[in-house]
């Protein structure tokens, strides 16, 4: 029997009455990945008839243009008989399959590629089985599970974004964490907790009464394991979201449904809650690494030719198809669409090559 909709509010209620207020990351943990009611264990939100969309479903382009960047990665490490292909939080598995089919020409490649997926979801794990069943692709629920025996070229879009953030708000008294606890009425509501500002980085510290900052020991711990692991096996990684370059006071924890912003707080476990990603955090949490970027989504894309591959495919096309391949284009690339907020990181570990797109 599925659980009626109400059911995660009522269980995060439920939670507060007994353990008291959760900090913001605690309740995004529960709304979105609690076995149960968790929102991405329950559905495929993505697409026309969920709550968001993504680069690789709005156009083939992306992958294709990213396929093209692993293996030109591939070859300057020397083509190595084996390597571990890595994409984190991989959805539909539409950016998998396009990259692969887009370098299936590229000798060598796909017998060398084993395809290892880092996902939590049951309900996208079965899309992905099926699209990339070719592949024999394995799964982990951990970045500790991932074999660090082959070099490794990782890809991540859209899935920092995803992991849990915490909030500071600067009041009269000092700096207090933003907690998620219980109205007069019962319904969910923001209370403040009194906090130390260890967390909060000098600069910011004096801000104005009002102001929101935000960590994600969340995403930086998943950086520090992932450049572990890139430090143990060799490699390099593209971590691909939307976010500020520079580390900023603002609050950005929002959620989708249904393809528009509702109150983070409104219909936990059925809106996808996300928030901006700190690059500079991430810089930071990468310590020891080389660290390319972050570059606007639209230079880097269009630095690794997307304007070409869209040419190309254009010329192939009918003109209701190409009119499709342009508008795509220019969704990707185009600084008031996803060309400027959306932001390209790389790192890499033991190479002796600078990354492309940067
Ligand atoms: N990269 C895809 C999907 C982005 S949605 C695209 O661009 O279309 C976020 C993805 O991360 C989903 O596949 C979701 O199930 C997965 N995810 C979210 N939290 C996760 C976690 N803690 N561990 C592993 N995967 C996670």
């Amino acid at each position: 029997m599925p659980h009626p909709p109400e059911a995660p509010a009522e269980h995060i209620k439920a939670h507060i009455r007994a353990h008291g207020p959760l900090d913001v990351g605690a309740y995004m943990s529960l709304a979105l990945s609690h076995p149960e009611y968790g929102y991405y264990m329950t559905r495929d939100p993505l697409g026309r008839g969920g709550d968001f969309t993504t680069a690789p479903e709005i156009s083939q382009l992306f992958g294709e243009v990213l396929g093209a960047w692993v293996a030109d990665i591939w070859i300057r490490m020397g083509r190595p008989e084996r390597f571990t292909l890595l994409e984190c939080g991989p959805g539909r598995g539409t950016l998998m399959e396009d990259m692969l089919r887009a370098v299936r020409g590229v000798e060598g490649f796909h017998r060398a590629c084993a395809v290892h997926l880092l996902e939590i979801s049951p309900a996208l794990k079965s899309l992905q089985a099926e699209k990339l069943a070719p592949y024999k692709p394995e799964w982990h629920a951990d970045l500790a599970q991932v074999p660090d025996d082959l070099p490794l070229i990782v890809i991540a879009n859209e899935f920092l974004d995803a992991l849990p953030l915490r909030q500071f708000c600067r009041a009269e008294a000092g700096w207090a964490e933003r907690m998620v606890g219980l109205g007069a009425e019962g319904g969910l509501e923001f209370v403040l907790r009194p906090a130390a500002d260890l967390l909060i980085p000098a600069a910011f510290k004096d801000a104005p009464d009002g102001t929101i900052f935000e960590i994600s020991p969340a995403r930086e711990g998943f950086v520090r394991g992932l450049s572990a692991l890139l430090k143990r096996a060799g490699g390099a990684a593209l971590l691909i979201d939307y976010g500020h370059a520079a580390t900023a006071p603002g609050d950005t924890f929002q959620a989708l449904r249904g393809h528009k912003f509702v109150p983070v707080l409104e219909a936990p476990g059925q809106a996808d809650l996300t928030s901006h990603v700190d690059f500079e955090a991430l810089a930071r949490a990468a310590a020891g690494m080389d660290v390319f970027g972050p570059a606007p989504q639209g230079r880097f894309l269009h630095n690794i030719g997307i304007a070409h591959r869209a040419r190309y495919l254009m010329q192939k096309a009918g003109a209701d198809q190409a009119q499709e391949i342009e508008n795509g284009l220019k969704r990707l690339t185009d600084s008031d669409q996803m060309g400027e907020l959306f932001k390209i990181m790389g790192l890499s570990y033991g190479q002796t090559f600078a990354l492309g797109g940067f």
